[in-house]
């Protein structure tokens, strides 16, 4: 049921970039989550149209005429949702967020990641966020001094690939900023390189630079992750790769759909990890 308090009905509209912007309304928004207790999702699509995103999966379940990375729907009652539900829930922790970008560009508006985290915290629940947004940096206010872990998704050091890969994301230069003032405010940190981008950002030159910033951001945590087929990537990482890197379709290919290739492929990518790891404070 919907609480009378609810704002209005469905409402369509779109944004000078071509972003096809829906406001729906939602039952409930936390979900029980494999990272977490739980985790959620103001926003259905992300305008930073990652070009290896896995949210994907959820044109599934929200079908959509126009593809991913093209749309968002606001989930205008998600404070009022939450706030329902955590009437009868036991606090725990919470990963934000797992299917969108709780920190795209539309939050600067509509303020709902901010308020469900407010919300959250207030009921005693524990947060990691995930983000690739230095809108992020707004709500520093509302974490300091609460348990809240600020985590940011790095996928390669090189600003121009990142702009090719992640065209609507906070350059990787202001995600740093993000983790050297989320640490300043006293908060844990952590990164996740990842997922990373074969023959781009798996190199040894690449990895070393990706843990020196680390580095220089003194990270609380680093986690990482190779490329994964799921929910659909790989058309769109095609079109990618055909655009900008030809050369790599046929190793992407067999990464992705060759299991012992790709088997082998982990195996040297978790050696050239641990390396990296192991070098980043000489
Ligand atoms: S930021 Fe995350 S959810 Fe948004 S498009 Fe990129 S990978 Fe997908």
């Amino acid at each position: 049921m919907f609480d009378p308090s609810d704002p209005p009905v469905p409402s369509r509209r779109s944004a000078a970039n071509g972003l096809v912007i829906r406001e729906v309304r939602c039952r409930s928004l936390l979900n029980t989550c494999d990272i977490g207790d739980y985790s959620f999702n103001c926003y259905v699509g992300c305008s930073h149209n990652c070009g290896y995103c896995y949210a994907r999966f959820m044109q599934r379940f929200h079908p959509h005429e126009e593809p991913w990375g093209t749309f968002v729907d606001v989930k205008v009652n998600a404070v009022q949702a939450l706030s329902r539900q955590l009437r009868r829930l036991e606090p725990g922790s919470v990963f934000t967020c797992s299917a969108c970008d709780g920190w795209q560009p539309l939050e600067r508006e509509y303020r709902l990641t901010r308020e469900c985290c407010r919300l959250l915290l207030d009921a005693g629940f524990q947060l990691t966020v995930l983000t690739k947004s230095n809108l992020v940096l707004r709500d520093l206010d509302v974490f300091k001094g609460r348990e809240v872990c600020v985590g940011v998704t790095i996928t390669t050091p090189d600003e121009s690939w990142a702009r090719i890969w992640e065209p609507g994301a906070s350059a990787v230069a202001a995600r740093c900023e993000v983790l050297k003032q989320a640490r300043a405010a006293g908060l844990e940190t952590a990164v996740m390189f990842g997922p990373l981008l074969p023959g781009i950002s798996d190199t040894d030159e690449a990895l070393a630079r990706l843990f020196r910033l680390a580095r220089e951001a003194r990270v609380g945590r680093i986690w990482t992750d190779g490329l994964n087929l799921r929910s659909g990537v790989w058309p769109s990482v095609q079109q990618v790769l055909r655009q900008h890197r030809p050369e790599l379709l046929e190793q992407y290919r067999q990464i992705l759909f060759e299991p012992a290739f790709r088997r082998e492929y982990r195996r040297h990518l978790k050696q050239r990890i641990a390396k990296a790891r192991r070098n980043m404070w000489r």
